[in-house]
């Protein structure tokens, strides 16, 4: 067990080097259940379910209800959040209690760990005690740090969680050892990742809502934990996709995908309800929008095929992203979804095509090999760019497949 520091210090934050500061950014809010986002096609809950974790029942009920009160369409996000889109305003009120009495919903601040921890052979250590304790303490400070501060505690097994983007991040060299992350810098390794943390999320608090970790000097940082840290060198971790087979102690674990992260919400109830035939004991939430089948036999992956997942790590659909789109969004311009399904099979192995119904780029806000963005006269063409840079041209819909397949780019 690690020691619990008796409370938040805020003397530590009174206490700060303001060295440690540099100019924070404006940041935006997020979607949660009880306050929704207004989209280009209704309102978007965001459901963060208490450890990610549903008995097949609980996946059944909740799929029912996003589909009776939603679009019909599920999401599961890129960090692996539940998201239900195209609420009305009087649904929303109804769907919450709805949702709550099926689930624990999280608030406070956002702890991760990885979907298999504690169940799996290869991690290092259970980060969950870690993690737990982390965000009993920060209580006191929820109220204080922005709705996008994010603290990834990760125990280095099967599926890890390098490419989620944290304020802090701790991953387990040893069973007492955590290598910490600070924004984008390596601090070093430390025995003390909750007090660490505890320092941390002070230090960004203080800066106000719109303070995050990479606000903070490392510089400053390193010397504000100079009794905790020591030297060590940063080990490059794997990103494993949460699709196929994994080993766990006592059983296995299935990992499907969500294509471009959304499902028919029959989809879902569908595979819930194959909990006895594949001898399914759980479901789990996981990033890059999956869903972990526990316990379950392999038949579960051509099943699961058939209802429309993506269940093999090889599925074309893996290189794309791809938003709503018309008509579902009031902004889009294009069909993405469909327009991505159309491409499928001739994006290129090993590069990413993102699909965005408008120039805004929900689905993908970072730069990717190639991007179509709708627009009313027709598909901009975007090069190792964003959906909002500038298009090299503007395509017609007869000519996507030539302009994206292996002979069309260069
Ligand atoms: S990028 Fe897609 S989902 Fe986002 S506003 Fe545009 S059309 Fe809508």
């Amino acid at each position: 067990m690690f020691p619990r520091p008796a409370q938040w210090a805020k003397p530590a934050v009174m206490s700060l080097d303001l060295s440690i500061l540099a100019a924070p950014q404006r940041r935006g809010a997020c979607p949660t259940l009880d306050v929704p986002m207004q989209t280009g096609d209704g309102l978007l809950a965001r459901i963060r379910i208490q450890d990610g974790r549903l008995e097949p029942g609980k996946l059944e009920r909740l799929a029912t209800i996003a589909g009776t009160y939603g679009n019909g369409i599920v999401e599961i996000t890129a960090r692996g959040n539940l998201q239900v889109r195209g609420l009305s305003p009087a649904a929303t009120g109804h769907f919450a209690r709805a949702v709550r009495q099926i689930v624990t919903v999280e608030t406070g601040l956002v702890v991760e760990t990885p979907p298999l921890c504690g169940d799996d052979p290869l991690e290092v250590v259970d980060p969950r005690p870690v993690a737990a304790e982390i965000r009993h303490l920060a209580r006191p400070l929820n109220d204080m740090l922005g709705p996008k501060v994010t603290v990834v505690v990760d125990g280095a097994g099967q599926i890890g969680l390098a490419d989620l983007k944290a304020d802090i991040r701790l991953v387990a060299s040893s069973p007492d050892d955590w290598l910490l992350t600070v924004g984008n810098h390596a601090l070093g390794s430390t025995q003390e990742p909750v007090e660490c943390a505890q320092i941390i999320l002070a230090a960004i608090a203080s800066l106000g809502l719109t303070g995050r970790g990479s606000d903070l000097s490392p510089i400053a940082l390193r010397a504000q934990l100079a009794e905790r840290i020591a030297d060590a060198a940063p080990t490059l971790q794997q990103a494993t996709p949460p699709i196929g087979p994994f080993q766990l102690f006592h059983d296995r674990a299935i990992g499907l995908a969500l294509p471009y992260g959304a499902i028919a919400w029959q989809s879902l109830v569908a595979i819930a309800q194959d909990e006895a035939r594949f001898g399914i004991r759980e479901f789990r939430l996981a990033p890059h929008h999956g869903l972990l089948a526990i316990g379950a036999q392999e038949g579960i992956a051509a099943e699961a095929a058939g209802l429309g997942f993506i269940a093999g790590i090889d599925d074309p659909r893996r290189r794309i992203s791809a938003c709503i789109g018309s008509p579902g969004c009031t902004s889009g311009h294009i069909p993405a979804r469909s327009v991505a399904n159309r491409l499928a099979g001739v994006v290129p192995d090993g590069q990413h095509l993102h699909v965005s119904g408008c120039a805004k780029g929900c689905a993908h806000p970072r730069r990717a090999a190639v991007t179509l963005v709708g627009q009313h006269d027709g598909y901009g063409l975007v090069i190792e760019g964003t959906a909002g840079d500038t298009p090299v041209t503007i395509l017609r819909a007869d000519q996507l497949e030539s302009a994206i397949g292996p002979s069309g780019q260069g």
